[in-house]
Protein backbone atom coordinates (compact mmCIF):
# COMPACT_ATOMS: atom_id res chain seq x y z
CA UNK A 1 0.00 0.00 0.00
CA UNK A 2 1.33 3.26 -0.54
CA UNK A 3 1.65 6.52 1.73
CA UNK A 4 1.01 9.64 1.67
CA UNK A 5 4.25 10.45 3.18
CA UNK A 6 3.17 14.30 2.83
CA UNK A 7 0.41 13.29 6.16
CA UNK A 8 1.64 13.55 8.95
CA UNK A 9 1.40 9.77 10.84
CA UNK A 10 -2.35 9.03 12.05
CA UNK A 11 -3.54 10.16 14.84
CA UNK A 12 -0.82 13.35 15.17
CA UNK A 13 -1.06 16.36 13.89
CA UNK A 14 0.86 19.74 13.63
CA UNK A 15 0.92 22.82 15.89
CA UNK A 16 1.30 26.10 14.54
CA UNK A 17 -1.45 28.72 14.15
CA UNK A 18 -4.25 29.79 16.36
CA UNK A 19 -3.62 26.23 18.16
CA UNK A 20 0.17 27.05 19.04
CA UNK A 21 -1.04 30.38 20.36
CA UNK A 22 -3.53 28.45 22.53
CA UNK A 23 -0.92 26.17 23.65
CA UNK A 24 2.10 28.63 24.40
CA UNK A 25 -0.85 31.13 26.33
CA UNK A 26 -1.89 27.55 28.65
CA UNK A 27 1.59 26.77 29.19
CA UNK A 28 2.35 30.80 30.33
CA UNK A 29 -0.76 31.12 32.68
CA UNK A 30 -0.07 27.40 34.14
CA UNK A 31 3.45 28.25 34.55
CA UNK A 32 2.53 31.80 36.03
CA UNK A 33 0.50 29.62 38.45
CA UNK A 34 2.30 27.09 39.35
CA UNK A 35 4.85 29.37 40.79
CA UNK A 36 2.53 30.64 43.07
CA UNK A 37 2.21 26.90 44.32
CA UNK A 38 5.98 26.58 44.56
CA UNK A 39 6.23 24.09 41.58
CA UNK A 40 9.80 23.96 39.43
CA UNK A 41 9.79 22.78 36.16
CA UNK A 42 11.44 19.52 34.76
CA UNK A 43 12.03 17.85 31.28
CA UNK A 44 12.57 14.20 31.22
CA UNK A 45 13.48 12.69 27.54
CA UNK A 46 10.77 11.89 25.40
CA UNK A 47 11.74 7.86 25.51
CA UNK A 48 12.66 5.93 28.67
CA UNK A 49 13.58 1.97 29.69
CA UNK A 50 10.32 0.13 28.67
CA UNK A 51 10.23 -1.43 32.14
CA UNK A 52 9.98 2.25 33.54
CA UNK A 53 6.31 2.35 31.99
CA UNK A 54 5.81 -1.55 32.82
CA UNK A 55 6.77 -1.05 36.50
CA UNK A 56 4.56 1.90 37.38
CA UNK A 57 1.55 2.14 35.47
CA UNK A 58 1.04 -1.56 35.49
CA UNK A 59 0.84 -4.25 32.84
CA UNK A 60 -2.39 -5.06 32.76
CA UNK A 61 -3.07 -1.59 31.59
CA UNK A 62 -4.96 -0.74 28.71
CA UNK A 63 -2.09 2.14 28.59
CA UNK A 64 0.76 -0.58 28.84
CA UNK A 65 -0.57 -3.77 27.34
CA UNK A 66 -1.90 -1.68 24.03
CA UNK A 67 -0.83 1.44 23.39
CA UNK A 68 2.43 2.19 23.73
CA UNK A 69 5.09 2.49 21.02
CA UNK A 70 7.98 0.22 21.94
CA UNK A 71 10.89 -0.60 20.14
CA UNK A 72 14.19 -2.29 20.10
CA UNK A 73 16.90 0.12 19.71
CA UNK A 74 19.88 -0.63 17.88
CA UNK A 75 21.45 -1.58 21.19
CA UNK A 76 18.69 -4.20 21.14
CA UNK A 77 17.39 -2.22 24.29
CA UNK A 78 14.08 -2.05 24.66
CA UNK A 79 12.61 1.57 24.65
CA UNK A 80 8.55 3.44 24.81
CA UNK A 81 7.86 6.86 23.31
CA UNK A 82 6.57 8.04 27.09
CA UNK A 83 2.26 7.30 27.06
CA UNK A 84 2.46 9.79 30.17
CA UNK A 85 4.61 11.77 31.98
CA UNK A 86 4.68 10.60 36.03
CA UNK A 87 6.47 7.36 35.46
CA UNK A 88 9.52 9.62 33.97
CA UNK A 89 9.19 12.23 36.38
CA UNK A 90 9.29 9.53 39.19
CA UNK A 91 12.66 8.13 37.27
CA UNK A 92 14.35 11.27 36.92
CA UNK A 93 13.92 11.92 40.90
CA UNK A 94 15.26 8.47 41.22
CA UNK A 95 18.20 8.88 38.71
CA UNK A 96 19.26 12.34 39.67
CA UNK A 97 19.05 11.81 43.27
CA UNK A 98 16.37 14.56 43.80
CA UNK A 99 14.94 13.80 47.08
CA UNK A 100 17.60 14.24 49.89
CA UNK A 101 16.15 14.01 53.55
CA UNK A 102 15.15 18.04 54.18
CA UNK A 103 13.70 18.67 50.84
CA UNK A 104 10.23 17.21 50.66
CA UNK A 105 7.53 17.89 49.49
CA UNK A 106 9.21 18.20 46.17
CA UNK A 107 7.00 19.66 43.88
CA UNK A 108 8.03 19.83 40.13
CA UNK A 109 5.67 20.40 36.80
CA UNK A 110 6.03 19.05 33.32
CA UNK A 111 4.55 19.60 29.84
CA UNK A 112 5.23 17.70 26.29
CA UNK A 113 4.23 15.11 23.82
CA UNK A 114 2.79 11.86 25.46
CA UNK A 115 2.14 9.01 22.54
CA UNK A 116 -0.71 6.52 22.87
CA UNK A 117 -1.41 4.18 20.17
CA UNK A 118 -5.23 4.28 20.66
CA UNK A 119 -7.59 4.81 18.00
CA UNK A 120 -7.85 8.11 16.97
CA UNK A 121 -11.05 10.33 17.46
CA UNK A 122 -11.93 13.31 18.24
CA UNK A 123 -10.38 14.88 21.12
CA UNK A 124 -7.80 11.66 21.29
CA UNK A 125 -4.83 11.17 19.70
CA UNK A 126 -1.74 9.33 19.06
CA UNK A 127 0.84 12.17 19.77
CA UNK A 128 -0.75 14.81 22.43
CA UNK A 129 0.40 17.12 25.01
CA UNK A 130 -0.27 16.63 28.67
CA UNK A 131 0.59 19.54 30.84
CA UNK A 132 1.24 17.81 34.55
CA UNK A 133 2.11 18.30 38.42
CA UNK A 134 3.42 15.93 41.27
CA UNK A 135 3.51 16.94 44.44
CA UNK A 136 6.12 14.27 46.50
CA UNK A 137 6.13 13.69 49.88
CA UNK A 138 3.35 15.15 51.48
CA UNK A 139 0.23 13.02 52.34
CA UNK A 140 -2.77 14.74 54.00
CA UNK A 141 -5.86 15.03 52.47
CA UNK A 142 -5.49 19.16 52.29
CA UNK A 143 -2.50 18.30 50.01
CA UNK A 144 -5.21 16.53 47.48
CA UNK A 145 -6.91 19.04 48.18
CA UNK A 146 -4.89 21.69 46.84
CA UNK A 147 -4.12 19.39 44.14
CA UNK A 148 -7.24 19.97 43.21
CA UNK A 149 -7.63 23.16 43.27
CA UNK A 150 -4.24 23.73 41.47
CA UNK A 151 -5.64 21.91 38.50
CA UNK A 152 -9.19 23.87 38.85
CA UNK A 153 -7.96 27.01 39.17
CA UNK A 154 -5.47 26.36 35.60
CA UNK A 155 -8.40 26.00 33.70
CA UNK A 156 -10.56 28.81 35.29
CA UNK A 157 -7.24 31.21 34.42
CA UNK A 158 -6.87 30.02 30.89
CA UNK A 159 -10.57 30.43 30.49
CA UNK A 160 -13.09 27.15 31.24
CA UNK A 161 -15.59 28.37 33.91
CA UNK A 162 -17.91 25.36 33.65
CA UNK A 163 -15.09 22.54 34.75
CA UNK A 164 -16.63 20.22 36.85
CA UNK A 165 -14.59 17.77 40.02
CA UNK A 166 -15.35 14.29 39.97
CA UNK A 167 -13.66 12.40 42.56
CA UNK A 168 -13.78 8.92 44.22
CA UNK A 169 -11.01 7.38 46.59
CA UNK A 170 -9.32 3.99 46.07
CA UNK A 171 -8.33 3.80 49.46
CA UNK A 172 -5.16 2.18 51.00
CA UNK A 173 -3.58 -1.03 49.06
CA UNK A 174 -5.60 -3.10 51.86
CA UNK A 175 -9.13 -2.24 51.12
CA UNK A 176 -8.50 -1.93 47.25
CA UNK A 177 -7.47 -5.30 47.40
CA UNK A 178 -10.39 -6.66 49.35
CA UNK A 179 -12.65 -4.38 47.08
CA UNK A 180 -11.51 -5.98 44.22
CA UNK A 181 -12.35 -9.89 45.09
CA UNK A 182 -15.80 -8.19 46.31
CA UNK A 183 -16.09 -6.98 42.76
CA UNK A 184 -14.35 -9.73 40.98
CA UNK A 185 -17.04 -12.61 42.98
CA UNK A 186 -20.13 -9.85 41.58
CA UNK A 187 -19.11 -9.49 38.04
CA UNK A 188 -18.32 -13.24 37.78
CA UNK A 189 -21.73 -13.75 38.45
CA UNK A 190 -22.81 -12.11 35.21
CA UNK A 191 -19.21 -12.80 33.29
CA UNK A 192 -22.05 -14.19 30.37
CA UNK A 193 -22.97 -10.71 29.98
CA UNK A 194 -20.10 -8.57 29.60
CA UNK A 195 -18.59 -7.15 26.81
CA UNK A 196 -15.69 -8.84 25.88
CA UNK A 197 -13.53 -6.39 26.64
CA UNK A 198 -14.53 -6.77 30.06
CA UNK A 199 -14.51 -10.44 29.94
CA UNK A 200 -10.81 -9.39 29.70
CA UNK A 201 -10.86 -6.86 32.43
CA UNK A 202 -12.23 -9.65 34.71
CA UNK A 203 -9.52 -11.84 34.74
CA UNK A 204 -6.17 -8.86 34.21
CA UNK A 205 -7.91 -5.81 35.63
CA UNK A 206 -11.17 -5.95 37.37
CA UNK A 207 -11.67 -2.31 38.16
CA UNK A 208 -11.41 -1.25 34.56
CA UNK A 209 -15.05 -2.73 34.00
CA UNK A 210 -16.34 -0.08 36.30
CA UNK A 211 -15.73 2.70 33.69
CA UNK A 212 -16.87 0.53 30.94
CA UNK A 213 -18.53 2.82 28.35
CA UNK A 214 -20.72 -0.50 27.14
CA UNK A 215 -24.37 0.17 27.88
CA UNK A 216 -24.27 -3.52 29.20
CA UNK A 217 -21.87 -2.99 31.49
CA UNK A 218 -22.78 0.11 33.23
CA UNK A 219 -26.53 -1.23 33.79
CA UNK A 220 -24.43 -4.12 35.69
CA UNK A 221 -21.90 -1.51 36.69
CA UNK A 222 -24.55 0.20 38.55
CA UNK A 223 -25.70 -2.67 40.98
CA UNK A 224 -21.97 -3.44 41.99
CA UNK A 225 -20.51 -3.43 45.31
CA UNK A 226 -19.14 -0.32 45.89
CA UNK A 227 -15.82 0.93 47.30
CA UNK A 228 -16.95 3.08 50.11
CA UNK A 229 -18.49 -0.13 51.86
CA UNK A 230 -14.75 -1.38 51.72
CA UNK A 231 -12.35 1.61 53.15
CA UNK A 232 -10.81 1.30 56.48
CA UNK A 233 -11.90 4.00 58.91
CA UNK A 234 -8.93 5.79 58.37
CA UNK A 235 -9.22 5.99 54.44
CA UNK A 236 -12.66 7.30 54.59
CA UNK A 237 -11.65 9.86 57.35
CA UNK A 238 -9.81 11.09 54.89
CA UNK A 239 -11.54 10.75 52.01
CA UNK A 240 -13.97 12.47 54.07
CA UNK A 241 -11.63 15.45 54.98
CA UNK A 242 -10.43 15.98 51.23
CA UNK A 243 -14.10 16.38 50.70
CA UNK A 244 -14.60 18.92 53.32
CA UNK A 245 -11.14 20.98 52.43
CA UNK A 246 -12.70 21.27 48.56
CA UNK A 247 -16.06 22.85 49.79
CA UNK A 248 -14.13 24.89 52.12
CA UNK A 249 -12.02 26.00 48.75
CA UNK A 250 -15.26 27.04 47.24
CA UNK A 251 -14.79 24.04 44.38
CA UNK A 252 -17.78 22.22 43.38
CA UNK A 253 -16.93 18.60 42.64
CA UNK A 254 -19.25 15.57 42.78
CA UNK A 255 -18.34 11.94 44.22
CA UNK A 256 -17.99 9.29 41.51
CA UNK A 257 -18.09 5.77 42.64
CA UNK A 258 -17.20 4.74 39.33
CA UNK A 259 -14.17 6.62 38.86
CA UNK A 260 -10.67 4.30 39.01
CA UNK A 261 -8.98 6.09 35.91
CA UNK A 262 -6.59 3.65 34.00
CA UNK A 263 -3.51 3.48 35.78
CA UNK A 264 -2.57 0.91 37.94
CA UNK A 265 -0.35 3.17 40.43
CA UNK A 266 -3.58 4.95 42.15
CA UNK A 267 -4.52 4.96 45.46
CA UNK A 268 -6.54 6.98 47.90
CA UNK A 269 -8.00 9.92 45.97
CA UNK A 270 -8.17 10.15 42.83
CA UNK A 271 -10.32 12.88 39.84
CA UNK A 272 -10.71 13.81 37.10
CA UNK A 273 -11.88 17.15 35.38
CA UNK A 274 -14.82 17.70 32.93
CA UNK A 275 -16.26 20.10 31.36
CA UNK A 276 -20.34 20.29 31.81
CA UNK A 277 -21.72 22.22 29.19
CA UNK A 278 -21.85 19.34 26.91
CA UNK A 279 -19.02 20.44 24.01
CA UNK A 280 -16.60 17.39 24.84
CA UNK A 281 -17.39 14.60 27.46
CA UNK A 282 -14.59 13.02 28.08
CA UNK A 283 -12.13 13.99 30.86
CA UNK A 284 -9.60 17.47 30.31
CA UNK A 285 -7.39 16.37 32.79
CA UNK A 286 -7.20 13.83 35.93
CA UNK A 287 -4.40 12.62 38.72
CA UNK A 288 -4.70 11.11 41.72
CA UNK A 289 -2.42 10.13 44.86
CA UNK A 290 0.00 7.84 44.43
CA UNK A 291 1.85 5.52 47.70
CA UNK A 292 4.13 3.56 46.68
CA UNK A 293 5.16 4.49 42.88
CA UNK A 294 8.44 6.00 43.84
CA UNK A 295 9.32 2.40 46.00
CA UNK A 296 8.19 0.68 43.02
CA UNK A 297 10.75 2.12 40.99
CA UNK A 298 13.19 1.71 43.55
CA UNK A 299 13.11 5.17 44.77
CA UNK A 300 12.26 6.18 48.97
CA UNK A 301 9.44 5.03 50.27
CA UNK A 302 7.32 8.37 49.90
CA UNK A 303 3.83 9.07 48.74
CA UNK A 304 3.03 11.88 46.26
CA UNK A 305 0.05 13.13 44.28
CA UNK A 306 -0.27 14.62 40.74
CA UNK A 307 -2.23 15.01 37.89
CA UNK A 308 -1.95 15.81 33.96
CA UNK A 309 -4.27 17.92 32.14
CA UNK A 310 -4.64 17.14 28.15
CA UNK A 311 -3.58 20.11 25.88
CA UNK A 312 -5.45 19.21 22.75
CA UNK A 313 -8.74 19.07 24.82
CA UNK A 314 -8.67 21.85 26.78
CA UNK A 315 -7.54 23.96 23.30
CA UNK A 316 -10.45 22.67 21.88
CA UNK A 317 -12.54 24.49 24.20
CA UNK A 318 -11.00 27.93 24.13
CA UNK A 319 -12.51 30.10 21.75
CA UNK A 320 -10.02 30.58 18.89
CA UNK A 321 -11.40 34.52 17.98
CA UNK A 322 -8.76 35.31 21.11
CA UNK A 323 -6.38 33.79 20.14
CA UNK A 324 -5.96 35.71 16.24
CA UNK A 325 -3.10 37.38 16.26
CA UNK A 326 -3.78 40.68 17.10
CA UNK A 327 -0.35 42.59 16.55
CA UNK A 328 -0.18 45.24 14.21
CA UNK A 329 2.06 43.60 11.08
CA UNK A 330 4.00 46.47 9.25
CA UNK A 331 5.09 46.05 5.64
CA UNK A 332 7.10 48.20 4.02
CA UNK A 333 6.93 48.94 0.33
CA UNK A 334 9.11 50.76 -2.06
CA UNK A 335 7.05 52.35 -5.03
CA UNK A 336 9.51 51.01 -8.04
CA UNK A 337 12.92 49.65 -8.45
CA UNK A 338 14.52 53.01 -7.20
CA UNK A 339 13.22 53.74 -3.80
CA UNK A 340 14.59 49.68 -3.21
CA UNK A 341 17.70 50.91 -1.09
CA UNK A 342 15.88 53.64 0.79
CA UNK A 343 12.92 51.60 2.02
CA UNK A 344 15.47 49.10 2.73
CA UNK A 345 16.97 51.25 5.20
CA UNK A 346 13.85 52.39 6.95
CA UNK A 347 13.22 48.54 7.27
CA UNK A 348 16.14 48.24 9.06
CA UNK A 349 15.66 51.16 11.41
CA UNK A 350 12.40 49.67 12.09
CA UNK A 351 13.33 46.27 12.88
CA UNK A 352 16.01 47.58 15.31
CA UNK A 353 14.17 49.25 17.13
CA UNK A 354 11.95 45.27 17.84
CA UNK A 355 9.11 46.38 15.91
CA UNK A 356 7.62 43.74 13.58
CA UNK A 357 8.06 44.42 9.67
CA UNK A 358 7.94 42.88 6.43
CA UNK A 359 9.71 44.39 3.25
CA UNK A 360 7.50 43.99 0.40
CA UNK A 361 9.76 44.66 -3.16
CA UNK A 362 8.83 41.65 -5.25
CA UNK A 363 6.00 42.59 -7.56
CA UNK A 364 5.32 44.22 -10.87
CA UNK A 365 3.67 47.41 -9.13
CA UNK A 366 2.63 48.81 -6.36
CA UNK A 367 -0.86 47.34 -6.64
CA UNK A 368 0.65 43.74 -6.69
CA UNK A 369 2.65 44.84 -3.85
CA UNK A 370 0.30 46.11 -1.86
CA UNK A 371 -1.71 42.48 -2.69
CA UNK A 372 1.10 40.81 -1.06
CA UNK A 373 1.23 42.70 2.20
CA UNK A 374 -2.49 42.19 2.37
CA UNK A 375 -2.02 38.40 1.92
CA UNK A 376 0.30 38.37 4.82
CA UNK A 377 -2.31 39.83 6.53
CA UNK A 378 -0.25 43.25 6.69
CA UNK A 379 -2.32 46.01 8.86
CA UNK A 380 0.07 49.09 8.14
CA UNK A 381 1.84 49.34 4.92
CA UNK A 382 4.63 52.25 4.90
CA UNK A 383 4.80 53.55 1.22
CA UNK A 384 8.26 54.94 0.20
CA UNK A 385 8.52 56.51 -3.45
CA UNK A 386 10.04 59.38 -4.94
CA UNK A 387 7.64 62.20 -3.34
CA UNK A 388 8.51 60.66 0.00
CA UNK A 389 11.87 60.30 -0.49
CA UNK A 390 12.15 64.00 -2.04
CA UNK A 391 9.76 65.39 1.20
CA UNK A 392 11.72 62.95 4.18
CA UNK A 393 8.34 61.37 4.74
CA UNK A 394 6.49 57.81 4.66
CA UNK A 395 2.55 57.48 3.29
CA UNK A 396 1.21 55.23 5.92
CA UNK A 397 -1.80 53.18 4.50
CA UNK A 398 -4.11 51.63 7.22
CA UNK A 399 -4.91 48.29 5.50
CA UNK A 400 -6.75 46.74 9.45
CA UNK A 401 -10.36 46.26 9.64
CA UNK A 402 -10.73 49.58 11.52
CA UNK A 403 -12.22 52.99 11.38
CA UNK A 404 -8.68 54.04 9.74
CA UNK A 405 -9.10 51.08 6.92
CA UNK A 406 -8.10 52.67 3.51
CA UNK A 407 -7.02 56.31 5.12
CA UNK A 408 -3.50 57.28 4.05
CA UNK A 409 -1.73 59.98 6.45
CA UNK A 410 1.77 61.35 5.65
CA UNK A 411 4.50 60.72 8.64
CA UNK A 412 8.12 62.76 8.94
CA UNK A 413 10.70 59.95 7.99
CA UNK A 414 12.21 61.49 11.46
CA UNK A 415 9.18 60.74 13.35
CA UNK A 416 8.15 57.34 12.09
CA UNK A 417 9.62 55.22 14.88
CA UNK A 418 7.62 57.12 17.40
CA UNK A 419 4.70 56.91 15.17
CA UNK A 420 4.46 52.82 14.72
CA UNK A 421 5.61 52.50 18.67
CA UNK A 422 2.46 54.18 19.44
CA UNK A 423 -0.21 52.88 17.04
P1 LIG B 1 -4.26 10.11 31.75
O1 LIG B 1 -2.76 10.21 31.67
O2 LIG B 1 -4.82 8.95 30.99
O3 LIG B 1 -4.77 10.27 33.11
O4 LIG B 1 -4.83 11.37 30.94
C1 LIG B 1 -4.79 12.71 31.43
C2 LIG B 1 -5.36 13.60 30.36
O5 LIG B 1 -4.56 13.50 29.17
C3 LIG B 1 -6.75 13.21 29.89
O6 LIG B 1 -7.73 13.77 30.73
C4 LIG B 1 -6.78 13.80 28.51
O7 LIG B 1 -7.09 15.19 28.55
C5 LIG B 1 -5.37 13.65 28.03
N1 LIG B 1 -5.25 12.47 27.16
C6 LIG B 1 -5.04 11.18 27.51
N2 LIG B 1 -4.98 10.40 26.43
C7 LIG B 1 -5.14 11.20 25.35
C8 LIG B 1 -5.16 11.00 23.94
N3 LIG B 1 -4.98 9.80 23.40
N4 LIG B 1 -5.35 12.09 23.14
C9 LIG B 1 -5.53 13.32 23.66
N5 LIG B 1 -5.50 13.57 24.98
C10 LIG B 1 -5.32 12.53 25.82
Amino acid sequence: MSKNIFSPVRGMKDLYGVDFNKYQYIIDTAMKISKKYGYSPIETPIVEHTEVFQRSIGDETDVVSKEMYTFKDKGDESITLRPEGTAGVMRAIISNNIIVSNNLPLKLMYYGPMFRYDRPQKGRYRQFHQLGFENIGAKSPYIDAINIALANEILTAVGIFDCQVCINSLGEQLSRENYIKAIVKYFSIYEDKLSEESKIRLKKNPLRILDSKDQGDKEICSMAPKIYDYLSKSDLKYFECVCETLSKYGIKYSIDNLLVRGLDYYSHTIFELKVCNGQYKDAIGGGGRYDKLLSLLGGPDVSGIGFAIGLERLMMLLNDKKFQPKENIISVIPVSEKEIDNAFELYNTILSNDIRAEFIHIGQNLSKKVEIASKLNSTILLIVGSDEIKNNTVTVTYLNKTEDEGRNKTVDRNNIIGFLKHI
